[in-house]
């Protein structure tokens, strides 16, 4: 059987990391660091192996923003949905929620904030139709405005 750090010196992923590297710069996509160690994070796992995820689950990170995101993750994950359940947002709202945000195919890099602003749009919209969608399309703008920045 095959470790995960094994998996990690397979040429496959070997190559996949590189063309993430070159992606993003070479720079953390957290902290804009150049200098320190970088790591090639998973945001999210895929079937299969480590170099089957698409690249929007991939992501360059300075070691220490790496290790920061690995311990922050699940604390930050919890208090996400604690917000979610303190804002009123029943389980079919979390569903509208994710599908919403699906649809929109957030970048990876987005700032969290921006998602944090999302919901709670909605949350204080809660209940119409026209609202979400409206919060929607502001979430969008902002997701367009961001990568437009990214570019210039
Ligand atoms: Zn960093």
């Amino acid at each position: 059987m095959t470790t995960y750090s094994q998996k990690l010196k397979d040429p496959r992923w070997q190559k996949r990391r590189l063309k993430i590297l070159e992606r993003d710069n070479w720079a953390c996509q957290t902290c804009g660091d150049t200098e320190e160690t970088l790591h090639v994070h998973h945001l999210w796992y895929e079937d299969g192996e480590p170099w089957d995820s698409p690249d929007e689950a991939l992501q360059t990170l300075c070691a220490s923003c790496h290790e920061t995101d690995s311990i922050e993750r699940a604390e930050s994950e919890k208090t996400l949905l604690d917000v979610l359940r303190r804002a009123g947002l029943d389980g079919g709202d979390v569903h509208a929620l994710a599908c919403a945000f699906q649809y929109l195919r957030l970048p990876c890099d987005v700032d969290m904030c921006l998602f944090i602003f999302g919901i709670e749009i909605f949350a204080g919209t809660k209940g119409s139709r026209q609202a979400f969608i409206e919060a929607s399309k502001a979430v969008r703008e902002a997701r367009l405005k961001v990568a437009r920045l990214r570019r210039s």
